[in-house]
């Protein structure tokens, strides 16, 4: 029997408009180091007509063409997020701080049109622009010289200015009914090994997954947050923070180029956010900053941290020296990204409560999950059994961009596999050891690099430390751990042997140590383990 219900499409622009007007006065504000740059809701909405309106008169989009964004979290990146998908076209979020080479080649295979770029980055998009052989329109925001970019790319492109673009055009644009299983955005992994590759987003699955966002199991968000997205646009699609505030009326705030501790702590006490939302990196060194410094981050009920394994140390500390609780969320581009959110459930209090939020969190209905071992065959979901998580759902990839097959190294069966590696509980929590390429194989045995870095990390000298497999003749590989050691602070390899010896097995201590300045990180904040094997791997030995 068919349902009677209407074959309403779910679709961007109905999550637009609907912010736009019911959460009109909501408010979007892009910190700029002077006079925050605020816009409502309803100006965003105004905005984003008058750009697709200029994007159709002068850049020629008319269909599903790509429109890129080279662009840091701001309110134009917003009206961007929301333009392009809903005139029917599709938004490319193009990762800044990849190599040139990588841009180009992301933008070449997205066949990107038109590419619009903050002024502070006209620079660096000059160094791939040449390079890009669809892209025929550049949109700057902001007042800087484009020189470089038609030095670059000649008279392949023609400049706009995003004020002269918007200028003079309607404040509201007939956005056009789609199909909701059509691309609305497109966003490629950071591509650590290999070429980087596309996952494109539907309208359906963007619109699925901003609901789950706003769960009070998800990340929570109502129409009385703030919520800070420091996680980069760029970098999959900001977790669906800015589709998740216009759903819910939550504000958003976005702090543009300023990533360092210092501006955001500054950012966090002007605008006093009640949520927020990063990688581990960036809250660590925010950690560290407020340790020397007085700063009033007392609006903050709870931040997100997701992209790589939160340090229970990180976490015990927000929460014990601030009340502010760290949420540990799990994700992959590939997945939206949402995954799973670690909230203790019901009657879980102290110690029970922390051990929850340590894993990795409990996958929401959208997301199925299982656990399989080598050859793919599944396992138990009882806690205990180790094996590659593999998922499936409304809002995960079924295949790459350009992939008329699934590729079997990440596809199995109509499942993804993550290349993470942990076990998974009856009651849906998720609890990784590490990414499979990570993990330590030492004489027949697994060691979890993540494991011995959280541990590491409690001990109050250690800032970072980063842990890798180097090959050993004698057990194929042992752990190296890199370690920076908190300012003023000191301490060497025995004491922190020592230390990890109280809750590590002896055979998984690293004998190998280097003491470093900062751990290399990814395009995304990410610990480089792949930089960190090449440039340490012949640590001292203790
Ligand atoms: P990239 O692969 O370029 O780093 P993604 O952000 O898509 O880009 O990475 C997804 C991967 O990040 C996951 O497969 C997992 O290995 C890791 N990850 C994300 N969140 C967590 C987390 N909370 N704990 C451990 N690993 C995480």
């Amino acid at each position: 029997m068919r349902s009677t219900m209407m074959d309403a499409p779910l679709q961007v622009s109905r999550i637009l408009d609907h912010g736009a007007t019911v959460h009109g006065t909501a408010e979007s504000v892009t910190w700029t180091g002077a006079e925050p740059h605020r816009m409502t809701y309803a100006e965003v909405g105004r905005a984003a007509a008058r750009l697709a309106h200029g994007l159709r008169a002068e850049c020629g989009v008319t269909g599903d063409e790509r429109v890129a964004t080279f662009m840091w979290n701001n309110n134009e990146h917003l009206v961007a997020y929301f333009a392009v998908p809903s005139m029917g076209a599709v938004l490319h979020t193009l990762n800044i701080r990849l190599f040139p080479d990588q841009v180009a080649y992301i933008a070449n295979h997205a066949e990107d049109r038109v590419v619009l770029v903050d002024t502070t980055l006209i620079p660096l998009l000059a160094r791939s622009i040449g390079a890009m052989t669809t892209v025929r329109h550049v949109v700057v925001v902001g007042g800087g010289d484009p020189a470089p970019l038609v030095e670059a790319a000649g008279d392949r492109i023609v400049v706009h200015r995003w004020d002269d673009l918007l200028a003079g055009r309607s404040d509201t644009y007939d956005w056009p009914e789609v199909n909701e299983r059509d691309a609305a955005a497109l966003c490629y992994t950071s591509g650590t090994t290999g070429n980087p590759k596309g996952v494109a987003y539907s309208h359906r699955s963007i619109y699925l997954h901003t609901l789950q966002v706003c769960m009070p199991e998800g990340f929570g968000l109502g129409p009385t947050d703030r919520e800070l997205a420091i996680v980069p646009m760029f970098h999959a699609m900001s977790w669906g923070l800015p589709f998740a505030t216009f759903l819910s009326g939550a504000s958003l705030l976005m702090p543009d180029r300023f990533l360092q501790a210092a501006p955001i702590a500054e950012m966090i006490a002007a605008e006093r956010p009640t949520l927020a939302g990063a990688v581990p990196t960036i809250w660590a060194d925010l950690l560290n900053y407020l340790d020397t410094h007085e700063v009033d981050i007392s609006s903050l009920k709870e931040v997100i941290v997701g992209g790589s394994a939160c340090p229970p140390a990180l976490m015990r500390a927000f929460a014990e020296r601030y009340g502010i609780q760290v949420v540990h969320a799990w994700g992959m581009t590939e997945m939206s990204p949402l995954g799973s959110v670690s909230r203790p459930p019901a009657g879980a209090t102290g110690e029970e409560a922390w051990r929850y939020r340590y894993t990795q969190g409990r996958i929401p209905a959208g997301v199925r999950a299982r656990i399989v071992g080598p050859d793919g065959e599944p396992m138990s979901a009882d806690g205990t059994s180790v094996g590659e998580l593999e998922v499936r759902g409304p809002w995960v990839t079924a295949r790459y961009v350009g992939e008329d097959t699934p590729d079997e190294e990440k596809f199995r069966g109509g499942w993804l596999r993550t290349g993470d590696v942990g076990m998974l509980s009856p009651d849906g929590f998720i609890t990784l050891t590490d990414r499979a390429k990570d993990v330590i194989k030492s004489g027949g045995e697994w060691i979890s690099s993540v494991e011995l870095e959280n541990a590491l990390m409690a001990h109050p000298a250690v800032l970072e430390a980063c842990v890798v497999g180097v090959p050993d003749e004698r057990w194929d590989e042992r752990p190296l751990a890199t370690v920076v050691v908190r300012e003023g602070a000191s301490v060497d390899a025995e004491e922190l042997r020592d230390f990890l010896s109280a809750s590590v097995a002896r055979w998984q201590l690293p004998e190998r140590w280097a003491f470093i300045d900062a751990v290399p990180k990814t395009s995304v904040g990410k610990f480089d383990k792949k930089v960190v094997r090449s440039r340490y791997a012949d640590g001292e030995l203790t």
